[in-house]
């Protein structure tokens, strides 16, 4: 027998406290529900009783309190998810899985994800169903978001990089298939900090976001368009042809450009791009190698500078690639191993007379390999170690014009080449004057050559140091005179003593009846400004001859010397001191 019924006195006392948990985990449970965020219905099938739990007015404005409300339910959600929802509600449809499936409502725009999961008793029957309502409307937003994000830029609604190089590799398979070809233009700002320093950076968004929206309405099924980064847009062309060829489309660009674009704050800016092209195949196959091919060429495009379209040639590729591999071996370089300097003598054309020596680095790698010195000065002066090589040539070079003149006693020029970025150092004077005191020196003993780009650059900062080191006693020598510039007219009153005309004159003296005009007044316009002429690159005794009696003071060139170790320039000087 039950032992609650038989002590009868403790019954009542029994199912007090049994109520009172009853009611503790009611209010618990009560608790939950309210404080989710769905809403439950609750069917009973011993009882085919319907009942609304939690936050049901989160979702609906109607109460279910028989199953004929449900049909309001259906009514509710928008037309596609009507099915669906009936057969998930279908009481009498059991299921023993769980399941689950989204449907939005037709008045509020609100995403539920709806969960019905049913009870069954130790029999296999069904007892009791519960169908959770739950709102996603956020997350699913969210998701979207990122999805967006994973194909978009959020800025110019463009392609971002990473679909578009999908899109390209797609378009790369389509046209193996269909033999034509796919173009890529690499799009990138001239000069965007121009806008991004000077007018801040909301307004450089604001162009980028402007020229994006613009280059969108080019998209079609065969241009797909994308902004790679900051001020960078790519585009690819499937089977470039008619309106859709790289020309039309970049003079299309161009046009646009000739208008200012008109920023938010009503400021108006106008503006350049430099475009690079390669096509598959000749530039390359692969997706990422094409957008490479096309970076390449578009810095190409600034060079010959900017506002310009390159197209792809196997050359500049070469170029980019040599650039590289110099400026990696140039990080691994170790002066005293891997540099020498050799010296070209120089002669007055009047007796032939040594008038001095120019120092030319030569450069051997680790693997023995000569590297020009034509190649690897400009990728120095790009990346700044022209600084510590060209302390280095005048150190060096110093060293062995006091070893000779110890020796010799020969008067000697020595004539070093200095770099635009060097001589704009702070203190290139300062760091020469200690090196020529180092080595007691006389500083007319020295000639620094400089080109005529240097003046361009800056004349006003670099004629006054030039002044400055001319009042110490250094010669400056200017290089290459010819090849840029140009300009007779500029050379009165430059700080200069010496002119080097350049070898491309010297190699058409004797057969261009215009370069032999422009060199005899070139030679006649120096002597008359007082500085002294050293023509350089020549090769024969005709061109000898010949710039000596147009008057030449000096001449420089394989004719009477090619550039040789400081070992040789001994010899040439034991030669000339024992004659004396
Ligand atoms: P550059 O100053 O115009 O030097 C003359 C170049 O012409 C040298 O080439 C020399 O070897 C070459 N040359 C001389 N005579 C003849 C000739 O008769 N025929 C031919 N075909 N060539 C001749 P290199 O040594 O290869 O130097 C090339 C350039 O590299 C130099 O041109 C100079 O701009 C730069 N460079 C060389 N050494 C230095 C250096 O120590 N510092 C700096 N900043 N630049 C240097
Ligand atoms: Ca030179
Ligand atoms: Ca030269």
């Amino acid at each position: 027998m039950d032992t609650k019924v038989k002590e009868k006195g403790n019954v009542p006392e029994l199912y007090a406290e049994e109520f009172q948990k009853l009611r503790d985990d009611e209010k618990m449970f009560r608790l939950l529900c309210e404080t989710s965020n769905s809403a439950f219905i609750y069917y009973s099938y011993k009882e085919d009783r319907v009942k609304t739990l939690a936050n049901w007015e989160h979702f609906f404005h109607f109460p279910v309190s028989d199953m004929r409300d449900l049909s309001r339910l259906y009514e509710s959600v928008e037309e596609q998810y009507e099915i669906p929802l009936r057969e998930g509600l279908f009481i009498e449809k059991q299921n023993r899985e769980r399941q689950s499936f989204e449907i939005r409502l037709k008045d509020s725009r609100l995403c539920i994800e709806v969960e019905v999961n049913i009870v069954y008793n130790a029999d296999g029957k069904p007892t009791d169903k519960i169908i959770r309502f739950k709102d996603v409307t956020k997350l699913n937003a969210q998701k979207d978001e990122l999805t967006y994000m994973a194909y978009y830029d959020i800025l110019t609604g463009l392609y971002n990089r990473n679909y578009f190089v999908r899109l390209l590799g797609e378009f790369l398979r389509n046209a193996e298939k269909d033999k034509c070809k796919v173009a890529v233009m690499f799009i990138d700002f001239d000069d965007f900090r121009r806008v991004n320093d000077g007018m801040g950076l909301i307004a450089g968004d604001d162009l980028v976001q402007l020229f994006g929206q613009y280059l969108s309405d080019l998209m079609s099924d065969h241009v797909v368009i994308s902004h790679f980064s900051t001020d960078i847009y790519c585009i690819a062309i499937y089977d470039p042809c008619g309106a859709r060829s790289v020309e039309t489309i970049y003079q299309v660009i161009k046009k646009r450009l000739e208008k200012p674009f008109k920023l938010m704050d009503g400021q108006e800016v106008t503006m350049t791009v430099s475009v690079g092209v390669s096509e598959y195949p000749e530039a390359a196959t692969g997706a990422l190698e094409l957008i490479n091919c096309a970076e390449i060429v578009m810095f190409k495009a600034k060079s010959r500078g900017k506002d310009k379209i390159q197209y792809f040639e196997g050359a500049i590729l070469e170029e980019f690639l040599q650039t590289v591999t110099i400026q990696t071996k140039l990080r691994e370089v170790v002066f005293e191993q891997n540099f020498t300097m050799h010296f070209q003598p120089q002669y007055y054309t009047g007796g032939k007379k040594l008038r001095g020596v120019e120092a030319l680095i030569r450069w051997k790698d680790n693997k023995g390999d000569m590297i020009s010195p034509a190649v690897f000065i400009p990728i120095a002066e790009k990346n700044g170690t022209i600084v510590p090589i060209g302390n280095w040539v005048i150190e060096k070079s110093v060293q062995d014009y006091v070893e000779w003149r110890s020796k010799y006693h020969y008067p000697l020029i020595l004539s070093i080449n200095v770099s635009s970025v060097q001589c704009k150092q702070k203190d290139f004077i300062d760091s020469l004057m200690q090196i020529l005191e180092k080595y007691d020196v006389s500083p007319g003993d020295i000639e620094i050559e400089i080109t005529e780009t240097i003046l361009i650059e800056d004349f006003d900062y670099i004629s006054k140091r030039l002044s400055e080191l001319r009042e110490i006693g250094v010669k400056i020598s200017l290089d290459d005179f010819g090849t840029g510039f140009s300009s007779l007219s500029y050379l009165k009153g430059l700080p200069i003593d010496t002119l080097k005309i350049d070898k491309t004159f010297v190699d058409t003296l004797l057969t261009d009846v215009n370069t032999k005009i422009i060199t005899e007044s070139i030679v006649l316009m120096v002597k008359r400004l007082g500085y002294e002429t050293i023509a350089e690159g020549v090769e024969t005794e005709a061109q000898f001859e010949y710039l000596k009696g147009l008057g030449c003071d000096t001449i420089q060139g394989y004719y009477l010397g090619r550039p040789m170790p400081a070992e040789e320039i001994e010899n040439l000087l034991a030669d000339l001191t024992a004659k004396v």
